[in-house]
């Protein structure tokens, strides 16, 4: 409480600031940097909604970045993970709770036989591709331009606004972080996602040295692009042709746009899926696996992945009670589906009726809008959308709104998540929210 006190004097300002004093950059993840342009520090996320240190109630479309697909504490989640912390939630031993997490995850997940549970998804990735370099026999990483598959050494180049820096082609690769030895990225390749003759001509070059092709199924990291036709069946061919595996990274699709993922919605089998995020309501668990023939490496402890807090007691009871409530309720996708409708009609009539161009994308309760200067055309490419974009208006906007009780993400490449806790009167306070700020943006 005295705690409390402190924050009430301080404010959502003060308090950072303060907070700041002790904890390098005032958060714990860098890619949290930019996320508001005006302060918040929490006190209590409920539902669709999180409350700050001055009592400000903001409806919140970034959800913490897409875990809570049944909206923030939810009661069923909760109660499962509160008993699991009384049971013992961490021995280092087999749990019997594995059983039930691994057989979720096999049933809902089509090219899933066995799996392996990290702690974030940047190590289960860092795993898989490990994995599969040490099951090919061979070395490079084949990637896309704006996919996002966390900070480990040989997978963390430059992000999307780098790529529009200029002299900076796509196929040069940059490392994402200080730090990173020089020769980090040599044995990673990158082109344009969604360019069928880009990955013939590096398949036709290099094809017999790719160990993995690793792509976001439906792109979420750069604004939320979904595959075109045939797309991803053509990867799926000329993987399997030359011998490379193809790894899906789930992250933020798994569970999300489908309950079978990505996978499953467009009907195409990768070697190896990476899940996290919906998969354990918000604990930090990741899981990643395929078929027994692609786990059979780790099946007989030849390749490695360690960690303390692997597959601990809490995150896996956090796994099952997700993924039972999901099963028990398959028609929630359907819910999701509605609500993002929703919510990208609203908006697309809020900007429309204000005379803005804006780029709505969607796959059911995973979106992006991003203020444009110009209308841009459905086959625009990244570099086209991004060149288009407003960034100061879309975040004068966003600051707007987060005034008036609204919280996304102020970078109109990041996605929206719409939570199951979203309820229809809630989306339509936030589009008119949204819509006052757009006026706002006019009148400036
Ligand atoms: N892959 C994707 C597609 C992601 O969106 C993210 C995180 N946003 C990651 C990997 C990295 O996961 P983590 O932050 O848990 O390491």
């Amino acid at each position: 409480a005295g705690m409390d006190v402190e924050a009430d004097d301080l404010g959502n300002e003060g308090m950072q600031a303060k907070i700041k004093e002790v904890i390098a950059g005032g958060i714990s993840s860098t890619m949290r940097a930019f996320a508001t342009p005006r302060p918040i520090v929490v006190r209590l996320a409920e539902g669709c909604r999180v409350w700050d240190v001055e009592d400000n109630e903001l409806i919140d479309f970034n959800m913490g970045y897409g875990p809570h697909i049944f909206g923030y504490a939810d009661a069923d989640v909760l109660d499962g993970v509160a008993d699991q912390f009384r049971r013992g939630h961490l021995t280092g031993m087999p749990h019997e709770l594995d059983l039930e997490a691994g057989r979720l995850i096999t049933t809902l997940v089509p090219s899933i036989e066995q799996v392996k549970f990290a702690s974030s998804g940047t190590e289960a990735i860092a795993a898989a591709l490990r994995l599969a370099r040490a099951a090919t026999g061979r070395t490079v990483v084949l990637t896309f331009e704006g996919h996002y598959h966390g900070w480990s050494e040989t997978i963390h180049r430059e992000g999307k606004l780098g790529l529009l820096r200029q002299g900076h082609r796509s196929t040069e690769l940059r490392p994402g972080a200080l730090g990173m030895i020089p020769e980090a990225l040599h044995h990673t390749l990158q082109i344009p996602w969604n360019d069928p003759e880009a990955l013939d001509e590096v398949f036709a070059r290099a094809g017999d040295s790719i160990a993995a092709v690793i792509m976001e199924p439906v792109m979420a990291n750069a604004s939320v692009v979904v595959p075109v036709d045939g797309y991803l069946e053509r990867v799926r061919q000329v993987t399997r042709a030359h011998g490379a595996w193809l790894i899906f990274d789930e992250v933020i699709t798994g569970f999300r746009v489908d309950i079978g993922g990505a996978q499953r919605l467009f009907g195409v089998r990768p070697d190896l899926t990476i899940l996290s995020k919906v998969l354990g309501g918000g604990l930090p668990v990741a899981a990643f696996g395929g078929s027994r023939e692609a786990m059979a490496l780790l099946a007989r402890n030849e390749a490695t992945h360690a960690g303390v807090y692997a597959g601990n007691h809490a995150a896996i009871r956090a796994v099952v009670e997700t993924l039972r409530k999901i099963s028990r309720n398959p028609g929630i996708y359907d819910d999701l589906e509605t609500k993002g409708q929703r919510v990208e009609t609203g908006l697309g009539k809020a900007f429309a009726d204000s005379g803005r161009h804006v780029h709505l994308q969607r796959v059911g309760s995973l979106l992006s809008v991003a203020l444009l200067t110009e209308p841009v055309g459905p086959g625009a490419t990244m570099r086209e959308l991004i060149a288009a974009i407003d960034f100061e208006g879309h975040r004068r906007v966003q600051m707007a709104a987060q005034r008036a009780g609204v919280y996304y993400h102020p970078n109109p490449l990041e996605p929206w998540f719409v939570s199951t806790a979203h309820s229809d009167e809630d989306i339509d306070a936030a589009m008119t929210v949204i819509r006052a700020a757009i006026t706002e943006l006019a009148d400036a």
